[in-house]
């Protein structure tokens, strides 16, 4: 008889399925790019070789070009691909979440040890989803698709490839605690699932909040993350212009 221990176990075995990729400066593409250009990063390179890279074309650098490239047509995969609309609960890292949502969490992860290069990176949480039990929440996390991720002893720009990681996925995400906010002693990156069927209605808004640049709280200040330029995937951003309208 399968226990929560045992589920867990099993979801460490299937996430750790991906050979690490190498690169020197990965994301270096993504300067530049704005919120925007999620097509355009997506689609997979086929004839944008970089100038400066032709100088000095070594064995190496082509290697990591041809790695970073078979991650490039992944992402573009999940871009054109949203995620199973399977809402079955199930416990993942000590919370619950609904299976769309970690399936949502599992290409984050992957974009973070692909792309960022941060090898066998794992988010960890502090709150799930369905979860009725912390007022400080508004209720945002009452329903599906929500997530609270820990932050601590990680070194800012990690936070920031964390954010990026999880819009590049198709969260509405948005760091907390930064010195924007009133969560300054608590920071952490508060997710919630783009186009997921059980969300709360607060939830709910804030992504109608991150579709316009917004911050999901009170006041509606603006994303304090704004300038990572995480291009979302195409199926959320279908989602998110229907919001904009
Ligand atoms: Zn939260």
């Amino acid at each position: 008889m399968p226990s929560p221990a045992f589920r867990e176990t099993s979801d460490a075995i299937e996430v750790h399925d991906a050979p690490d990729a190498a690169g020197p400066d990965p994301h270096a593409r993504l300067r530049g790019l704005g919120y925007e250009d999620a097509a355009a990063l997506l689609r997979p390179r086929s004839n944008t070789a970089s100038p400066a890279a032709g100088q000095d074309d070594t064995a190496e650098t082509r290697g990591a070009a041809g790695a970073e490239s078979d991650f490039s047509e992944k992402l573009a995969k999940w871009s054109a691909t949203a995620p199973k609309q399977n809402y079955d609960h199930v416990r993942f890292r000590g919370v619950m979440v609904n299976k769309r949502t970690r399936q949502l969490v599992r290409r984050a992860e992957k974009i973070m040890r692909e792309h960022f290069n941060h090898d066998d990176f794992r988010f960890s949480f502090s709150q799930g989803s369905y979860n009725r039990s912390v007022s400080a929440s508004a209720g945002t996390h009452d329903g599906g698709g929500a997530l609270d991720i820990r932050t601590r002893g990680h070194r800012k720009k990690v936070v920031d490839h964390m954010v990026q990681s999880l819009r590049m996925a198709g969260f509405a995400a948005w760091s907390r605690g930064r010195g924007h906010d009133s969560f300054g002693g608590s920071p952490h990156l508060h997710a919630i699932a783009v186009g997921d069927r059980e969300l709360a209605p607060i939830a709910r808004a804030q992504v109608t909040d991150f579709a316009h640049g917004r911050n999901g709280l009170r006041g509606h200040a603006r994303d304090p993350d704004r300038k990572l330029k995480a291009p979302v995937p195409k199926w959320a951003k279908n989602k998110l212009n229907k919001l904009r309208r």
